[in-house]
């Protein structure tokens, strides 16, 4: 059932809505709500940013097809910003205000902040949550978690069990205060940051992935009683692994590889092209043999602009 989890009057007799998809399972009565596991799936905070409306379809559909699976409350939340998500605008329009550094919020005469109050509110409490963005225009990136290292192990164990293709540790010192994700692990409610695919498109392959993952954490949190897809074992990684490929000229980017995996020390990442002349600006090459986890997508590029990410490993490690 669609619910209100915060509304806002706006100017001209409209109101601005969040809302949520609360799934129960067949039968369950009101009172016993409160003592069954959840899952929040949440979305849409950065509007430009699609790939979890895929993801938030797909698992609702699945749950649709086999209710009788279903054995505690799964809550999905596709727009937390839904005025961003409707224009395709990363934050909010009107306002230029990125929404996810304004929570845990208040109840103020701010509604942005009101809003973010009602949304912690709402997901405190329960068992596991997902965050998902999309990247941006730029970078795509495959299937991944980002975890604060505070919350390492606490969230450890559900990443793990998420299908995605690896897991970036972060130090503490990058960390922002003002987003869901910290809000709700400070509350003791474990939240998972996804990021995968590129702004504003859909990837069916990387949804589909990310509902694998989400029905398995399901399973984990005892929400879902029916057959999950074996996940994959993600890449665990540390900041310090990690190399960056920047362009050192302006210019049209050309990829050379797929974005699906391992790449040699040295081996072609792509080149940098000058249209008017027909020449080869640059050529970029991988820093390390490793998981190439975010490739440029955006093919307008400067001096400074990011080409690539790579996680360095050894050859023994295996990708999936
Ligand atoms: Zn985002």
């Amino acid at each position: 059932m669609i619910q209100v989890v915060s509304s806002y009057q706006m100017a001209v007799d409209e109101d601005l809505e969040v809302i949520k998809n609360r799934l129960v399972p067949e039968g369950a009565a009101f009172d016993d709500l409160e003592t069954l596991p959840r899952i929040a799936i949440v979305s849409g905070i950065h509007g430009d940013e699609l790939e979890g409306q895929f993801t938030c379809f797909e698992v609702a559909r699945r749950i649709n097809e086999h209710p009788e699976y279903l054995t505690g409350i799964v809550d999905i939340y596709p727009a937390l910003n839904p005025l961003g998500v409707g224009a395709i605008y990363r934050g909010i329009p009107q306002f230029d205000l990125d929404m996810n550094r304004v929570f845990p919020g208040k109840n103020s005469a701010s509604p942005f902040e009101s809003m973010a109050a009602d949304i912690v509110a709402d997901i405190a409490g329960a068992t596991i949550s997902l965050d998902i963005h999309a990247s941006n225009i730029y970078l795509r990136e495959l299937p991944q978690i980002r975890i604060n290292e505070v919350s390492e192990q606490t969230l450890m164990p559900w990443a793990m069990e998420s299908n995605v293709d690896f897991v970036w540790v972060h130090g503490n010192a990058t960390v922002l205060k003002g987003t869901l994700a910290y809000s709700l692990n400070a509350l003791d409610t474990p939240c998972l940051v996804v990021e995968m695919g590129v702004g504003m498109r859909l990837t069916r392959e990387y949804g589909e992935q990310l509902a694998d993952g989400i029905f398995s954490l399901m399973r984990k949190a005892g929400i879902w009683s029916g057959p999950v897809a074996k996940v994959r074992r993600p890449i665990v990684s540390v900041d310090g692994e990690v190399g960056f490929v920047n362009a050192d000229a302006a210019g049209v980017f050309m990829p050379e590889v797929k974005h699906d995996g391992r790449v040699g020390k040295g081996q072609v990442i792509g080149h940098v092209l000058d249209a008017a002349t027909g020449r080869v600006l640059q050529e970029l090459t991988s820093p390390a043999d490793g998981l190439l986890f975010t490739l440029r997508e955006y093919p307008i590029v400067y001096p400074g602009s990011l080409i690539a990410r790579v996680l360095a490993m050894s050859s023994s490690e295996g990708v999936n």
